[in-house]
């Protein structure tokens, strides 16, 4: 078996090669290269120390990437290559990164601080495969294993518990059993870890999660967030529902489209239930109000989380808007909509109410998607045929209405607010003329 290389990878080894050094391209290159799958990075690791590699690639760029920790990053031809000197680590006292990083002159001592079997295999053209931890088999086999003993490698790191997950579910592996215990074990360890990081690893698994995957580490889930514990065993006693609120959240996030905000939000959606939750006197249980409620409680799980203001917004906007029901909507409701959440969010809400009436009783689920159609399809024919769905969008501004001399203030605020409900309502055309004119005898009345 050999791994075809780029030229300028090969390159690289060569050099290293011809000077006395070992070298060999490792981790996700090796692995995805033996599945099958397009490399992103081509990683080299050498017994060459920094400055030794360096030296030796005088003649191109070298950028000192991460020079404390041993990695260079040459360009030869356009290519980015980030050799490493192989290296041990030294105690992890946070739970997070080494506190030391050692270098040494073995191969299978670099591949021992790896995370996964499957990522601790090296080769080269010249001396094949260095494989000390069954990594090939498990990667025939399809298993993501720890390299060593899992409680004490997720002590070291707890990103790797994020990371097992993520690369199960992005690779199609099964978790060895023992790692998978020692995720359930560690969970804790989450703690330590930035949020940035566990935001990062999230958005990569989610789209590959289904629903039985994210109950099987529900656990793992609620150490990020723990506001949806509450879920767990909170019981739908409604003719509409089959599963109890996280279930159905989880079921959810596997119906909507693999779109990791989109995922989180179908996470969240009903997050807000628990805490409305109210039962008649037949004993059936609802929760009023729950989507704001529960757009309260997503805005402070995004700020706990760090997450960018774009994906905030989309998020808390999706949670909050996940039960409405546009085809009851009059144009002028459809208009305001569009103006105040913008198309992207509107397409999403489609998605998002899709996934949600999958994820319920499938007794009604058939008509319900069809209510869900009918309100795309006015939606789709209103955005087609309508251009202002916002006091920006209108035909004249406040500059056009200062120019014909009324002050600027409150009182012009409140006449570009009119003249946008007149439009959105049909009495007036959004055009200039028309606009002027309103403008004036509102102006004139006083009656803005
Ligand atoms: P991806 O396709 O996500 O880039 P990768 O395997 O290349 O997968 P990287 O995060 O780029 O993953 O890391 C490169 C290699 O470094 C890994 O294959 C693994 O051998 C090692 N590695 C990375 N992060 C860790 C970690 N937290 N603990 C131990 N080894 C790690
Ligand atoms: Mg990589």
């Amino acid at each position: 078996m050999i791994i075809d290389i780029p030229s300028q990878v090969n390159k690289a080894l060569e050099i290293l090669s011809a000077a006395g050094f070992e070298a060999y391209v490792v981790g996700g290159a090796v692995r995805d290269a033996l599945m099958g799958r397009p490399v992103n990075d081509w990683d080299i690791t050498t017994s060459a120390l920094p400055q030794e590699t360096e030296k030796l690639f005088e003649d191109y760029r070298v950028i000192e990437t991460g020079i404390k920790h041993g990695t260079v990053t040459v360009i030869i031809d356009g290519e980015h290559i980030e050799i490493t000197t192989f290296r041990i680590d030294g105690d992890y006292s946070d739970n997070r990164r080494p506190d030391s990083v050692e270098f040494t002159r073995e191969v299978t001592l670099d591949l021992s601080r790896r995370d996964f079997t499957c990522n601790a295999i090296a080769y080269s053209p010249l001396k094949g495969f260095v494989d000390p931890f069954g990594g090939i088999e498990d990667i025939n086999n399809k298993i993501v294993r720890c390299v060593g003993e899992a409680d004490r490698r997720f002590n070291e790191d707890g990103l790797r518990i994020l990371r097992a997950l993520r690369f199960s579910l992005t690779l199609g592996f099964t978790l060895d059993s023992e790692t998978a215990a020692a995720i359930h074990r560690n969970r804790g360890l989450l703690a330590n870890i930035s949020s940035e990081r566990i935001v990062s690893e999230l958005c990569k698994m989610l789209p590959f999660a289904d629903a039985e995957f994210l109950d099987e580490y529900s656990d793992v889930i609620f150490e990020i967030i723990p506001e949806l514990k509450a879920e767990k065993g909170c019981a739908q006693n409604h003719e509409r529902h089959i599963y109890d609120v996280w279930y159905h959240s989880c079921k959810a996030a596997e119906y909507s489209p693999p779109d990791a905000e989109i995922r989180l939000a179908m996470l969240l959606h009903d997050i807000g239930k628990p805490s409305c939750k109210s039962t008649d006197e037949n004993g059936v249980d609802h929760f009023y109000s729950h989507a704001h409620a529960g757009a309260g409680i997503t805005r402070g799980i995004m700020n706990r989380l760090k997450v960018s203001n774009r994906m905030k917004n989309r998020v808390i906007a999706l949670v909050e808007y996940h039960g409405f029901m546009p085809e009851q909507f009059s144009d002028k409701t459809m208009r305001k909509y569009i103006g105040t959440l913008g198309t992207e969010i509107m397409e999403d809400l489609f998605a998002v109410r899709e996934a949600d009436i999958r994820a319920q009783n499938p007794a009604f689920a058939e008509e319900a998607l069809g209510q869900n159609e009918a309100g795309r399809k006015r939606y789709e024919e209103i955005i087609s045929r309508e251009n202002c769905f916002g006091i920006k969008d209108l035909a004249i501004n406040g500059a056009d209405l200062i120019a014909m001399g009324i002050p600027e203030g409150t009182v012009l605020g409140r006449i570009l607010n009119t003249l946008f409900d007149d439009v959105i309502s049909d009495r007036i055309p959004n055009e200039k003329t028309a606009l002027a004119e309103r403008a004036k005898e509102l102006y004139n009345n006083g009656n803005s």
